[in-house]
């Protein structure tokens, strides 16, 4: 079997350290097994995707040396592949349309707020008949698509950082959205399902991602299984934390990769600091890497649980080995 990972960016910013460390983590693992590494763009949220983030996180990852194997592949424009994904799980009958306004998604929230419940949808529409369908078509109400979530199911997988892992479908929030409402009518699909449907397609036997995404994860396997297909392995790397413990955020000042740049951070130090950002090298005492000589050693087992904290007096050390030995044109 031929590794292949991915690292799968939404355009909606500039290049973040905590992508860039995701993207370092799959690099790496590719790297070690002689896998392939592929970028694609997640760009399917129209509102928020800019192409000059695309630029941004493109002219990012290489200038740290994170070169891709194949790809750029972008999902908006592979819309079609996931409409038919989405046509083959409503003839399968895993999923339906569903007509439920907003207005009486409001008022079930309310209800469950009243009675002190987590908020979910019902699936109240779960078996309309066709009939009661065109009613609703008649009224001028437009569809969305769910995925049938079978609350009585358990949700397990063996992840590679964190061993075992379950989740219970009655977690999840009710029978799940995968297209939004459009004037096609198989609908806008969603974040979720073009997901699974690329890592499909794109073959990729390892999904290393931030563990920010575990919940979706119980979702996307409950979808491979429904479109009949193998689950890949999944690694969910911990969060980068700032100095309190909080997940390092743009309120943390500092955080899109060209910064660190104009800040006179060089590319290999950085990348150096973000590969011990949650990994330590079997010989803990050794520190200074370059991501080919991390290849080597990089396996999950190393990779630790919980959270990593950023620290600048590390990131600082570092940028000075590099700058002791960098040719001055290259900084
Ligand atoms: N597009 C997602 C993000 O930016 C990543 C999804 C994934 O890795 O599966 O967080």
């Amino acid at each position: 079997m031929t590794v292949r990972v991915r690292i799968a960016p939404s355009p909606t910013g500039n290049l973040h350290i905590g992508t860039a460390r995701t993207a370092v983590f799959n690099w790496l693992f590719a790297r070690h097994h002689g896998g392939k590494f592929i970028l694609r763009i997640e760009d399917t949220d129209e509102m928020r995707s800019r192409p000059e983030y695309t630029q941004n996180i493109l002219d990012g990852l290489s200038w740290l040396g994170l070169n891709w194997d194949e790809g750029p592949l972008f999902q908006s424009k592979r819309l079609d592949l996931y409409r038919q994904a989405i046509q083959t799980l409503l003839d399968k009958g895993f999923a339906y349309r569903c007509y439920t306004s907003e207005g009486e998604l409001e008022e079930m929230r309310e209800a469950q707020k009243a009675r002190k419940e987590a908020p979910r949808y019902d699936n109240r529409h779960r078996n309309l008949t066709p009939e009661q369908q065109t009613a609703y078509e008649a009224e001028g109400r437009r569809p969305v698509i769910r995925f049938k979530i079978d609350d009585d199911r358990e949700i397990a997988w063996n992840d590679l950082v964190r061993g075992r892992v379950s989740w219970k479908a009655s977690d999840l929030g009710g029978d799940m959205v995968i297209a939004r409402a459009s004037d096609n009518p198989i609908g806008q699909p969603l974040y979720n399902l073009a997901v699974v449907v690329d890592d499909i397609d794109m073959q990729i036997t390892h999904v290393i991602r931030g563990e920010d995404h575990i919940a979706n994860t119980a979702k996307q396997i409950l979808l491979y299984e429904a479109l009949g297909t193998t689950v890949p392995e999944f690694a969910h790397t911990p969060l980068i934390l700032n100095q309190t413990g909080q997940k390092l955020s743009k309120r943390d000042g500092v955080t899109s990769i060209f910064d660190f740049k104009k800040m006179g951070y060089t590319a290999p130090a950085l990348v150096n600091y973000m590969t011990l950002l949650g990994w330590t090298a079997p010989d803990s005492t050794k520190e200074i890497f370059t991501l080919e000589e991390a290849a080597k050693e990089f396996s999950f087992e190393r990779v630790n649980k919980a959270g990593a904290k950023f620290d600048w007096d590390k990131l600082n050390w570092l940028n000075s080995q590099y700058l002791h030995k960098m040719p001055v044109d290259e900084l």
